[in-house]
């Protein structure tokens, strides 16, 4: 479960697992589709901890 903003209603949601369409592994994490309470599809990126080291700046 996890909270995330719409792009379509705006609001943000929290987000069941049922609602979940797909996963899709990235370079950088992963994308998660899934689909809103208003009935848009959305996707949540998220990062995998320590796999961006192109951002490290120091
Ligand atoms: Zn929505």
């Amino acid at each position: 479960m996890f909270a995330n903003v719409c792009t379509s209603c705006g609001k943000r949601e929290l987000v069941f697992s049922d609602q979940i369409r797909n996963l899709r592994q990235t370079a950088t994490g992963f994308d998660v589709r899934y689909e809103c309470t208003c009935g848009a599809s959305q996707v949540w990126h998220v990062e995998r901890a320590g796999a961006s080291p192109v951002s490290v700046a120091a």
